[in-house]
């Protein structure tokens, strides 16, 4: 099932390079040899580059995600905890949003309560701050 999408999209981005190489009037190479398993193979068999002359990378995209398969079980643990470290992270913001959209009244009140309390505190710090601008200005 993997495989099968894996190389469903490599067709697409496939398609998609022949359409961009023919709007730009480029005359691309037909072929090239991977570095790595030193194939010759279509140049759609190679990802995009720019910083590469002839624009591709120079290993084929199957050498590729061998590559990046191999770092990944080299790196397993550490991505799953990258991932899942990301994955709280997400989980904690969206809680705070989900709360403060279920308790929006709720913390209207809390917030008014809060006001009415300390009303008298905050018009003289506010009065205070406007003598001292007062004074100072
Ligand atoms: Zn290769």
């Amino acid at each position: 099932m993997i495989k099968k999408s894996f190389e469903f999209d490599t067709l697409f981005s496939d398609i998609e390079q022949r359409l961009e190489e023919r709007k730009n009037g480029i005359k691309p190479i037909r072929f090239k040899t991977c570095s790595k398993c030193k194939q010759k193979k279509s140049i759609f068999k190679f990802s995009l580059d720019k910083r590469n002359i002839n624009g591709r990378t120079g290993i084929c995209k199957a050498c590729r995600s061998l590559e990046y398969l191999k770092y990944y079980y080299q790196n397993r643990e550490r991505i799953l905890i990258q991932v899942k470290e990301y994955q709280d992270e997400k989980d904690r913001s969206k809680y705070f949003k989900d709360y403060r959209r279920d308790h929006k009244e709720q913390l209207r009140k809390q917030a008014g309560n809060w006001y009415k309390k300390n009303r008298k505190r905050i018009k003289k710090r506010d009065f205070e701050r406007k003598a001292k601008a007062k004074k100072g200005g």
